[in-house]
């Protein structure tokens, strides 16, 4: 570890994760991971285990089992066709067909043996693929528009400063300490597809008064159970200088993060502690220039231009775009729940090599495209696509709700919710079949929110509870929440009701809720905006409506 990266004399005591980090730095543990490979999951030091997710590994529900969930990244979500199919092999081979898009584009598997992990991580980087850093203290997958370098209303391909950023924080012993996880995201997409307003740096590309690519810079946004949008530094980064930026705000937080107390350990809690210009304050000094003011970019024509475009609802971009290439298209397909089978991605691998270019892009709403079709090929596409289960003309319901890994694998997980997910989505398709309307829904299994549940329309986190001395797993309602949008649009987190449904009844809810939306909501109202018109009190009897149309409902049932 660098002198820069010694933990910060603290009036706490040293956590423990601080001293597992301390005896030995995380990219340290490749060398006892091929050891542990020859003596089997029993022989794994505790301490290492932990280490582990500096090479992307968790151990996965039951842990007696012995195995890992190993997460790829996949920075932009920016993949080809052999990474993908190297990926579909070994999840059928390695991992019993198992995938998942996570909500930060990456990949992971599961049913991982330690003894199989040289061998798959060494076929990964045969292909160009790394595991490195994709969990622990570090800087993890930076996430990006999937439509890159071919939107054809992109403010400018930024994909080169992705690469640029990944080269400099990976495996790079100056940044393997940081005090938490660190999540980047760098957009040139105009809808801000990206989420910048829930990562540590959020980069969202704009141009300056005299037309020069830079980006206006948004810090210390983060979910988890203590969630913060990200605030606007007011800033304008040119190009050139963000890198230099990037790396000085890591820095900032890596030596003064707050490692004493895990729990305030990310980037969030410092800004919100320092404010703005402090944290500007201290960005400039160890720059050694001031930054500039940021320009209004977002005027009303592309406001209007977004407003209006379907994929700006969810900020998503599944559907057939065309290309700023004449004549390609991206032709984007929902999976069910982000659940992404071996088989499957050897399917994708294949038809994004027959019509495409052999390019394929993960989203973060856990959903895929394959871009560079010709026109006369979109159709062949959608149907092998389809053919697989993948939908290019998916519900809105299944295009719009994520959902996190659950009680299957998730040691955290207080309830199930892959199989949940997927109870409501197909519910949902059968009883609206005619549903119109954009809709992100978030099925996460605990507080911790890695399916994003703060920023659902429609959230729904595990929790436990008892009926008559029982205990019983329950859903906490969050409505309401979402991003922002241009020209400065607030987004605002979900609001948790006192309610809680059962998880076998939240399909039924659901439906309840969405019935009540339509016949009450006002013209074009999205189901964020009609959250939002009720307060608290009316958001707490509207609940109880959508209650009572269940009894009405069970009541009829018994007459
Ligand atoms: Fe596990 Fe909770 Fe994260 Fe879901 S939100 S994957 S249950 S830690």
């Amino acid at each position: 570890m660098s002198e820069a990266t010694q933990p910060t004399a603290t009036a706490k005591p040293e956590t423990n994760a601080e001293r597992i980090k301390r005896e030995k730095d995380g990219l340290q543990v490749w060398a006892d991971i091929e050891r542990y490979a020859q003596t089997g999951f029993a022989s794994i030091a505790p301490d290492d285990q932990d280490r582990f997710k500096w090479y992307g590994l968790y151990t996965q529900r039951p842990a007696e089992e012995g195995y890992f969930m190993l997460r790829i990244k996949v920075p932009g979500g920016a993949l080809n066709a052999e990474q993908l199919e190297t990926i579909g092999w070994l999840s059928q081979v390695h991992a019993r067909s198992t995938g998942d898009i996570t909500v930060r584009q990456a990949i992971q598997l599961h049913y991982i043996r330690i003894e199989d992990v040289p061998h798959i991580i060494a076929e990964l980087e045969k292909a160009g693929l790394t595991t490195n850093e994709a969990c622990g203290d570090v800087v993890r997958n930076v996430v990006g528009c999937p439509l890159a370098g071919i939107d054809a209303e992109e403010v400018f391909d930024p994909s080169p400063l992705i690469e640029a950023v990944v080269d400099k924080f990976i495996h790079n012993p100056d940044y393997s300490n940081l005090p938490r996880k660190f999540k980047i995201s760098i957009t040139g997409c105009r809808h801000h597809c990206a989420q910048h307003e829930i990562n540590d740096i959020g980069l969202v590309a704009t141009r300056n008064a005299t037309g020069a690519a830079g980006f206006d810079l948004w810090v210390g946004g983060g979910l988890g159970a203590r969630p913060h949008l990200a605030k606007h530094l007011g800033v304008f980064v040119g190009y050139d200088e963000t890198l230099e930026v990037i790396t000085h705000i890591v820095e900032i937080f890596r030596d003064s993060g707050y490692r004493g107390d895990r729990k305030r350990a990310r980037m969030k809690f410092l800004l919100a502690d320092w404010g703005v210009p402090k944290f500007r304050a201290e960005l400039e000094r160890r720059l050694g220039r001031q930054l500039v003011d940021s320009f209004p970019v977002n005027d009303q024509a592309v406001n209007d231009q977004v407003d209006n475009d379907p994929h700006a609802a969810l900020r998503d971009h599944t559907g057939v775009s065309a290309q700023r290439q004449i004549g390609l298209h991206a032709v984007g397909a929902a999976t069910l729940r982000g659940r992404f089978s071996g088989a499957q991605m050897v399917q994708v691998a294949g038809v994004a090599r027959r019509y495409g270019s052999g390019r394929i892009r993960l989203t973060n709403a856990q959903n895929l495209l394959v871009p560079d079709v010709a026109a006369a090929h979109v159709a062949a596409v959608q149907a092998e696509l389809r053919a697989v289960d993948l939908q290019t003309d998916a519900s809105a319901f299944r295009r719009g709700t994520v959902a996190c890994t659950g009680r299957q694998f998730c040691k955290l997980a207080n309830v199930e919710t892959k199989e949940r997910a997927s109870e409501i989505i197909t519910h949902l398709e059968t009883a609206l079949p005619t549903w119109e309307s954009a809709l992100r829904v978030s099925v996460t299994g605990c507080t911790n929110a890695c399916a994003q549940y703060q920023v659902a329309e429609i959230g729904l986190v595990g929790v436990k509870g008892q009926v008559n001395g029982v205990e019983q797993d329950f859903f906490q309602i969050h409505l309401g929440g979402h991003l922002g949008g241009p020209a400065g649009q607030a987004g605002a987190l979900g609001r948790k009701l006192n309610q809680r449904v059962p998880v076998a009844e939240a399909k039924d809810y659901l439906e309840r809720l969405l019935r009540v939306y339509r016949a009450e909501r006002q013209r074009g109202e999205r189901f964020y905006e009609f959250v939002a018109r009720h307060d608290a009190p009316q958001l707490e009897q509207l609940a109880a409506r959508v209650n009572q149309i269940q009894h009405q409902k069970a009541e009829v049932a018994h007459a």
